[in-house]
């Protein structure tokens, strides 16, 4: 009986050793990631027409991107940004003739529903841009108001109870500026259309299109939508940054009383400071355009000073904080209006990864372009060329698309296809797949209140600690071009255990000992001080 007691004990223990060791090693390895389910996000942009064909006829689709999600996850991402999807004359979508509907080139309200419903069992919360500032020259809204003023007689003002639509757009008995279009079949109407005479701008100062916008926001939040991505968010009306704040804190109290936990970030193409004054509209996010952009802040600290960047980071934290406490930093290297990142790093795979290594130390929720994360390049300043089909493979077609059909044919992707990158340990893509991992291990990188170790910082060495919840880590950059040591025993770091690192090879190590940090070339390392109580 005794013998039986102590051999089930034995088992057991062999049993529970096991369990503890496929905990702690190699296979899927979840147990080290602390993934909070917050509006702090790892996102991925997809241009849904370039991005991945479920059916074969060379346009990307919603169900081509329902069928890749297992890639983002894998990735690390759990958020989704897709550029419009709403139906527009024109191949980017950023011209909406209809507001509560998808793209029939992109699929239907039902698979988009299909799409939200997959993205939310794998925990990815799906933000849509919405394109508030202008709508199609081709919408019923527009064509119905211009009927209307043509059949006015000379002099003759519109009267908005007969046709509510004159009301929602700029027009004027006079070409105001350069960006005022005549309106056909008229001699002294003239509309507003900053970016194009195809894009007449809204007035989002009338109460009835407020009003359509509510709807368009019950419509698509019926369907499950966790976001909206404003574009054009400084143009409602040019420039008037209280006016265009009010727009927004509108829009987000009105979608956050249905979902508290809705998400909205925008898009205001500026300098920091001008950024900085859009949070006071109280909305949770801005894209980084001072980290991003080819001059920006992250693709100047290639050059091998992190100290550009810590310093950068400390000016959001304060800038932002001052105009809304609970803002959440939107950083990004390119996006889809820009020249890609491997373009601006001339394809030098090294300088690739920092920048990528250096966005994913960064608080609030990083934003990374379909492709980037295989280095993908685009080439010139032609906007279909910066959004050309995602190489999954250079082999394979499959899913593979046509692109923007006034693309130029024969751009080349420098590096292999997702293919061939996932079986490379030392590729980009299983870099960005190390470095997001860092993330979704360490909850401090995204939301942690960052101070300067400044006896650290100097040339190609910086050092920062991040507090979230009662508890610290040390991000450490190292970014010479040689291997080098560190010592953080005489900091504020001096307790500290390594958790993890980046390292451009996927074999180099940093190691960490008596309060010697050995870091190889361009890496960064992430310690954690013991929790306070
Ligand atoms: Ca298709």
């Amino acid at each position: 009986m005794k013998k039986r007691i102590i051999s089930t004990l034995v088992v057991l223990a062999l049993l529970f050793s096991m369990l503890i060791g496929c905990m702690f090693s190699g296979g899927d390895d979840d147990a080290n990631l602390n993934i909070i389910d917050d509006n702090y996000r790892n996102y991925y942009e997809i241009f849904v027409g370039s991005f991945y064909d479920s059916d074969g006829d060379g346009m990307g689709d919603l169900n081509g991107v329902t069928e890749k999600l297992d890639y983002i996850t894998d990735l690390g991402c759990n958020g989704i940004w897709l550029m419009p999807i709403m139906p527009s004359p024109t191949y980017h979508k950023y011209d909406v003739e209809d507001y509560e509907n998808v793209d029939s080139a992109y699929g239907t309200a039902e698979d988009f529903k299909k799409l939200v419903d997959a993205c939310h069992e794998k925990g990815i919360r799906l933000v849509i841009d919405l394109v508030m500032n202008h709508s199609s020259s081709k919408h019923p809204w527009f064509t119905q108001a211009c009927e209307y003023l043509a059949g006015l007689k000379d002099g003759e003002q519109p009267d908005l109870s007969v046709c509510p639509y004159a009301g929602y757009y700029n027009f004027s008995n006079e070409k105001v500026s350069q960006t005022y279009y005549q309106v056909p079949g008229t001699t002294n109407w003239w509309y507003e259309g900053s970016f194009w005479s195809e894009m007449p701008d809204l007035n989002m100062e009338n109460d009835a299109v407020r009003k359509e916008f509510e709807n368009i926001a019950d419509y698509w939040m019926d369907l499950g939508v966790d976001g909206f991505r404003m574009d054009a968010a400084m143009h409602y009306t040019e420039n008037a940054t209280v006016a265009n704040s009010d727009v927004l804190n509108w829009y987000y109290t009105y979608c956050k009383k249905r979902n508290p936990e809705f998400y909205m970030v925008s898009e205001v193409w500026a300098s920091e400071n001008v950024i900085a004054d859009y949070y006071g509209s109280e909305t949770p996010s801005m894209f980084n355009f001072d980290a991003g952009t080819a001059k920006g802040k992250l693709s100047a600290t290639r050059k091998g000073d992190p100290n550009i960047l810590v310093n950068a980071m400390l000016k959001y934290q304060q800038d932002f904080s001052a105009k809304n406490p609970d803002y959440i930093d939107a950083p990004f290297l390119t996006n889809h209006d820009m020249g890609r990142i491997a373009n601006v790093l001339v394809n030098d795979p090294e300088k690739i990864k920092v920048a990528a290594g250096l966005l994913m130390t960064m608080n609030g929720s990083p934003f990374v372009y379909y492709g980037e994360e295989i280095g993908m390049n685009s080439a010139g300043t032609k906007d279909e060329n910066k959004r050309i089909p995602m190489v999954w493979s250079k082999t394979d077609n499959t899913g593979m698309t046509d692109g923007p059909a006034d693309m130029d044919q024969g751009i080349e992707s420098p590096f292999e296809g997702v293919d061939v990158q996932e079986q490379d340990e030392d590729s980009i893509l299983n870099y960005y797949k190390r470095a997001l991992r860092l993330r979704n291990e360490n909850p401090e990188i995204a939301r942690g209140t960052i101070e300067k170790i400044d006896s650290l910082c100097d040339g190609s060495v910086a050092a920062i600690t991040k507090t979230y919840d009662k508890s610290t880590i040390g991000i450490v950059y190292q970014l010479g071009d040689s291997n080098s040591f560190v010592n953080i025993g005489d900091t504020q770091l001096a307790d500290a255990e390594l958790v993890g690192y980046l390292t451009l090879k996927s074999k180099e190590e940093v190691r960490l000992t008596q309060g010697q940090l050995e870091m190889p070339a361009k890496s960064i390392a992430i310690v954690r001080l013991p929790k306070q109580e």
